[in-house]
């Protein structure tokens, strides 16, 4: 048994749908402008440019139902996307051989601090700020690609207290899941444990604490996350 000089942190432990066990997270990319028409709410040219990803900390996962709202900003936005959880890895893996690494997917929100992260894009500098801050990504429970297969299609919609904000399709993903595990397989060693979140549809918007999101995407059931 190895001697710490401080406790060891915490693993990350993710929940699984149907059962006790538990999904332990490594590392968390997150896709920007994944869907056209939120490339152009954004103020982007929805073209298929390169993809571009940013991250968040593992223990920014958060599957406990609450968000609280952080500090420092007025202007928090949900993202509603699709959680890729990854079983295996590897370097410069083929499009045609990727999903072969995903271990089952989760309902997720990638809340920004859109205020936070808007200062720092007008400054060329890094989103980390707007982005990877505590509790900043609800996760719901994952489900095994053995139960619910590869979801490429499908309604993913969020609500915010019952009124629909975002909708969309999993079919409109300019980068589709298997092009962006074998791209993100090209610039970093992928691992079992990576989770990469897929990009929001349009409609992302501001909560406020006591707001009610609800998101869901066909077949892999919903979620209720609460603005605390
Ligand atoms: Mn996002």
């Amino acid at each position: 048994m190895t001697h710490t000089v401080i406790e060891t942190p915490a693993p990350v432990l993710l929940p699984i749908a149907g059962t006790d066990a538990k999904f332990p997270v490594r590392r968390v990319y997150c896709i920007g402008r994944n869907y056209a028409a939120h490339a152009v709410e954004m103020g982007h040219d929805p073209d298929r440019e390169p993809p571009f990803f940013f991250q968040k900390n593992p223990n920014n996962l958060d599957s406990t139902g609450d968000f609280p709202y952080p500090k420092h900003s007025s202007d928090v936005h949900h993202e509603a996307e699709l959680a890729v959880m990854l079983k295996a890895g590897g370097d410069d893996i083929p499009i045609d051989k990727a999903l072969e690494h995903v271990y089952g997917y989760a309902l997720s929100l990638d809340m920004t601090r859109r205020d936070l992260q808007g200062a720092q894009k007008k400054m060329g500098r890094p989103w980390e700020i707007g982005k990877a801050f505590e509790r900043s990504a609800p996760v719901g429970p994952i489900h095994t690609v053995d139960s619910v297969g590869h979801p490429d299609q499908g309604r993913i919609e969020l609500k915010v207290n019952k009124k629909v904000t975002q909708e969309g399709d999993l079919n409109q993903m300019i980068w589709k899941v298997p092009e962006m595990i074998s791209y993100l397989s090209e610039y970093f060693t992928l691992e079992a444990g990576d989770v990469i979140l897929a990009g929001t549809p349009a409609g992302v918007g501001p909560v406020q604490r006591g707001d009610v999101m609800e998101m869901s995407v066909d077949g892999l059931g919903s979620m209720t996350v609460n603005v605390t």
